[in-house]
């Protein structure tokens, strides 16, 4: 059975030679893909990601620097980024945040980067795309000490525990959840998505990594996507073509998707 999705994170830009962006959509979509937002790690890929959104049907984009590429911040990098994310495709600011299990940038680069998207989230009013990483502590404290945009954003890939679950809920955000809910080892995140509020729940690919099991190890797709809805449905014991629908609905209301996408 095929049930319709979106894919709230993905990178079909970093896809292998074999799996070209538009091969990969047409994959997915034969598989039930609705809409699909490529998520900006560095200034190149914002650019990519904003193309691919305006060439490809049922493409949205994001903007901004992953914390790994915080270094690249410039004065000049804000200004495109402030520029794209005027552009009608480009749904949200990210993914940016901290990620303490890199040694460089440092963390105060990382910190000074991420305070920036706040702020341009805030003034172009889009939500942010977090990517948080052995970091909660630091960006829930940042986070507090920031106004936030009126749709505040995601943690994408959630892997915190249901303590930093309800942490980030508090704050107005939604939690993405990846082909890590199926690891075998992940007992802990099937729980949080267990408890996990319907209305703020999104699922992801985060693609080309981190397939779901049983394609742990391949090349990740968003045609993947469906097996780590089982999962969590499985967990939730709703129906996947049920939870599926609650999935699309928060995913379009958080980045504002139009309903014909
Ligand atoms: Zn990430
Ligand atoms: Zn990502």
């Amino acid at each position: 059975m095929t049930i319709p999705f979106i894919d709230s994170h993905a990178h079909l830009n970093l896809m292998p030679p074999d799996s070209p962006p538009a091969q990969t959509l047409e994959r997915a979509k034969r598989s039930g893909l609705v809409a699909l937002v490529n998520v900006g790690t560095d200034l190149e890929r914002s650019r990519e990601s904003v193309r691919l959104s305006e060439t490809l049907s049922g493409v949205f984009a994001t903007v901004g620097l992953h914390p790994g590429d915080a270094d690249q911040w410039s004065p000049e990098i804000a200004q495109e980024f402030l520029s794209m994310a005027g552009r009608d495709r480009v749904v949200a600011i990210g993914e940016t945040g901290l990620d303490f299990s890199y040694d460089a940038p440092s963390r105060e680069i990382q910190e000074l980067s991420f305070e920036k998207h706040v702020r341009l989230a805030k003034e172009r009013d889009l939500p942010l795309v977090i990517h948080c990483r052995d970091a909660f502590e630091r960006v829930f404290s940042i986070l507090k000490t920031h106004s936030l945009p009126s749709r505040p954003g995601v943690f994408h890939c959630f892997t915190g525990s249901w303590e930093e679950a309800r942490k980030a809920l508090d704050l107005g955000f939604y939690l993405s959840f990846s082909g890590i809910v199926t690891f075998k080892n992940a007992e802990y995140l099937r729980d949080v998505s267990r408890r996990a509020p319907s209305d703020r729940m999104m699922v992801e690919t985060d693609c080309p990594y981190l397939a779901p099991v049983p394609f742990r190890g391949k090349t990740n797709e968003p045609a993947y996507l469906p097996e780590t809805i089982g999962v969590i449905a499985h967990e939730r014991q709703e129906n996947p073509g049920t939870l599926s629908e609650t999935l699309i609905a928060n995913t379009r209301t958080l980045f504002a998707l139009p309903e014909s996408a």
